[in-house]
């Protein structure tokens, strides 16, 4: 029987294990695929406090290594199921049963793609998905947005305050993000609006220099030059083994209160996969923190 069983190996799900290891827990660590999370994909990070710039899998690799200094116990396994019996639950995997006294789980989300050739490779070279983190890389370069909702006009948004253009490109004829937002970009000069259009090429040598676009409507072929391209299409928690545990929202993330406490005495959650506002390598830490000594506490009264 662990004290807590961690399911990710993310920032979020790294700290809790820090966390709870120091104040002597008895912990397993559960990654389906690549620990560190998907901050291993960033080749750089300029917004972890203490790193002026650091490459995504160093600061992964640094985090593993603290966790792994304390002696953690990990398994490489996936999460299917977590059975709650009151007084202790049992994580399901591909790998076998575990049973623990409290559950944190820190599966964090996965950014929508679109799916088109060459998108992979070019993360980091022309590709990104989260403006607050590389917005400023492009600063006084041209952009294109890619989709029309919330996340698409607030990162046009910023991304129009230090760019020389910022091309929004949205399939349907309408944007579907809050009119107050659209009213904000209308108003300003470096934006231009493409509706009805999808992209079917990223132009790139080994660095993007811009999209083929399709209009829907006529089939019209054009081509959009720009330095980089803010795919904002929606993210994608990875929640559905939880959705008899727990609450989720309409979207399918987690419901938790500050102390990352979800409906379900002892079931913790952290990270990306929770209800928030801010998906950031800086929050994910700080809910593992949080979680994890959330966890202890409910352990403790036990
Ligand atoms: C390309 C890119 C660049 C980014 N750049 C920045 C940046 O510059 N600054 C910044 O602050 N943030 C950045 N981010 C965002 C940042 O990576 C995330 O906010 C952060 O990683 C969230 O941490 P997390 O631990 O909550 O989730 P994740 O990092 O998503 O980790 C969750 C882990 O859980 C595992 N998992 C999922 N389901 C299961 C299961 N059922 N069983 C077992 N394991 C499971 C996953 O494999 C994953 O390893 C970037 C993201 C991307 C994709």
């Amino acid at each position: 029987m662990y004290d807590i069983i961690i399911i990710g190996a993310g920032p979020a799900g790294l700290t809790a294990a820090i966390y709870a290891m120091r104040a002597d827990k008895n912990i397993l660590l559960l990654e389906k695929e690549n620990f560190g999370g998907q901050i291993t994909f960033s080749p750089k990070v300029e917004n972890y406090p203490g790193f002026t710039s650091v490459s995504g899998s160093e600061l992964a690799e640094q985090l593993l290594d603290q966790v792994m200094s304390y002696g953690a116990q990990i398994e490489m396994a996936t999460a299917t199921n977590v059975i709650d019996h009151g007084t202790h639950k049992t994580v399901v995997t591909d790998y076998g049963e575990f049973d623990a006294k409290t559950v944190i789980i820190a599966t964090g989300s996965k950014h929508r793609h679109l799916g088109i050739d060459g998108e992979l490779e070019l993360i980091g070279n022309g590709i990104s998905y989260c403006a607050v983190c590389d917005g400023a890389f492009y600063n006084g370069k041209a952009v294109a947005v890619i989709g029309g909702g919330n996340t698409a006009l607030q990162e046009a948004v910023m991304l129009s305050e230090y760019c020389t253009s910022v091309t929004i490109i949205q399939n349907l004829s309408f944007m579907t993000g809050e009119g107050k937002l659209l009213k904000i970009l209308e108003g300003k000069s470096n934006v231009k609006m493409v509706y009805d259009s999808v992209v079917t090429e990223f132009l790139a040598n080994d660095t993007l220099y811009g999209v083929k676009v399709r209009n829907t409507k006529d089939g019209a072929i054009s081509e959009i030059t720009v330095d980089g391209v803010f795919v904002a299409i929606g993210q994608q928690p990875e929640n559905e083994p939880f959705a008899t545990l727990t609450a989720l929202n309409d979207y399918g993330y987690i419901i938790s209160d500050e102390r990352c406490r979800t409906d379900t005495p002892g079931v913790f959650v952290a990270g990306d996969c929770r209800t928030k506002e801010v998906r950031q390598v800086t929050t994910a830490t700080a809910d593992g923190a949080v979680a994890a000594l959330a966890a202890c506490k409910f352990i403790d009264t036990l």
